[in-house]
């Protein structure tokens, strides 16, 4: 929680962000008082047997913040810096996110405290399936359903996934998405989250005419989601100029080309500005440039696609993109955004630009019950529908109320919470009940 108790934590924060537009919702005040609280947290320590012999404890944490609409699902993500507020305000995001996209699914998160760069592949191992065991019955396919998120990826969701069958002593691969396709993961889960974003970008393109080719595009972020958007948008014809990662950025005016910056990457943890042909990579001229410069660059479109409070209010009024795509979670904060509302900035919120991760992650969910798997082309058509549909009904209610596309985004999701909680019964069904 937050330490100074006159800065709002991050989860008071996303409340305002809920009030905002709960008036643009017409539900009841008992479900915006509802979604005030998480259901119910978890945090564990984790012991973990490191290679060298010696004992560390781990912190874990796991929240389930809303299941009016159906289980809860969302992501488990390894840093230094996770704590219970960001988790339950991840969590509360993920409720919004999986009602915004309708996915029979209420939000989770989860996170443990690990810089997972200081550990062995073996000690990760150990700690992703401690973690699991320590959960014990927190989790389960009709409960909660973990997947990747920052510093997890499919071998993680492999080794929580095993690990659970093996407690259960029962097969049950829905009990988390995101898996290797052999372990039961959905084709197409891989590139999911970026894939949701570009879809939506393709309809924009299209609803103003825009030309690929005459677009430049910063990508903040190279993990999976900074990755596969810059490789989509470039092989599309877009132009990436800058990329970056943790370490810092790259800028190159006539544009860079995202897979074979990723192959190197892959091979030497660098970022580098190259071109490969064949198995010759070239360096290519280029401006090393800090993650805050490439947030300010001249650009089009700017994709923050790292993590939360990059755009603050203290650079907010420096953003030249006019078109966002928050592919990360929470990176522009509520100051911020009205900043950039104000100056007619067009930000596609996170609940709908990253949605694309959870809603392969429901089709995994939902192949695994079935027993019945799709094509990469089924799933792409999935998706592209399900995206394309809430995007254009969030704009156009968006229109109907002259808000954010954020408002509306909230307000189209707070909506479907709402029916579900209300049909439970509200204050003025229990009361005239009594008559
Ligand atoms: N971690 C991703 C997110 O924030 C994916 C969650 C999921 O697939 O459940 O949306």
């Amino acid at each position: 929680m937050s330490v100074d108790p006159r800065t709002p934590s991050q989860l008071q924060e996303a409340h305002r962000q809920l009030e905002e537009a709960a008036r643009y919702a017409e539900v009841h005040d008992e479900v915006i008082e509802k979604l005030h609280h998480p259901k119910e947290s978890k945090i564990v320590s984790i012991p973990v047997r490191m290679d060298d012999g010696s004992l560390r404890i781990f912190r874990g944490y796991r929240v389930r913040y809303n299941d009016a609409l159906g289980p809860t699902k969302g992501g488990v993500r390894y840093d230094r810096d996770v704590n219970a507020d960001e988790v339950s305000t991840l969590a509360f995001w993920m409720t919004i996110k999986c009602s915004a996209v309708h996915l029979p699914f209420g939000g989770a998160k989860g996170g443990i405290a690990v810089d997972p760069k200081r550990l062995s592949r073996t000690e990760l191992e150990r700690l992703s399936r401690s973690y699991v065991a320590a959960m014990g019955s927190f989790i389960g396919p009709d409960r909660d359903i973990p997947a990747p998120d920052l510093y997890t990826n499919a071998t993680v969701m492999g080794w929580m996934a095993d690990e659970y069958q093996k407690i259960r002593g029962e097969n049950t691969p829905a009990v988390v998405t995101g898996k290797p396709v052999a372990a039961g993961g959905s084709l197409g889960r891989d590139d999911a989250t970026a894939r949701g974003g570009y879809y939506i970008l393709k309809e924009l393109e299209k609803i103003r005419g825009c030309d690929p080719a005459e677009t430049k595009v910063a990508v903040q972020g190279f993990g999976n989601a900074g990755y596969h958007i810059a490789r989509l948008l470039h092989d599309d014809g877009y132009q990436i100029v800058a990329v970056s990662d943790s370490q810092g950025g790259i800028h190159r005016a006539s544009g860079l080309d995202p897979t074979s910056i990723h192959r190197v990457k892959e091979e030497t943890r660098e970022l580098r500005a190259v071109y490969c042909e064949g198995s010759v990579c070239r360096a290519q001229d280029h401006d090393d440039l800090t993650n805050e410069e490439l947030l300010e660059l001249d650009v089009d479109v700017l994709i923050p696609a790292a993590r939360e409070n990059q755009i603050t209010e203290s650079n907010a009024s420096r953003i030249r993109a006019s078109t966002i795509v928050e592919l990360a979670n929470g990176p522009t904060t509520r100051a911020a955004d009205a900043i950039l509302n104000d100056r007619g900035t067009l930000i596609i919120p996170d609940v709908l630009a990253n949605a694309g991760g959870v809603t392969v992650s429901y089709f995994e969910w939902t192949q695994n019950r079935s027993g019945y798997y799709w094509t990469l082309d089924e799933v792409h058509e999935r998706l592209r529908a399900r995206l394309t549909t809430h995007f254009h009904e969030v704009r156009n209610r968006a229109e109907r109320h002259d808000i954010s596309l954020r408002q509306s985004a909230y307000a189209h999701a707070i909506r479907r919470i709402g029916e579900a909680i209300e049909s439970r019964g509200t204050r003025e069904y229990f009361a005239s009940g009594l008559e």
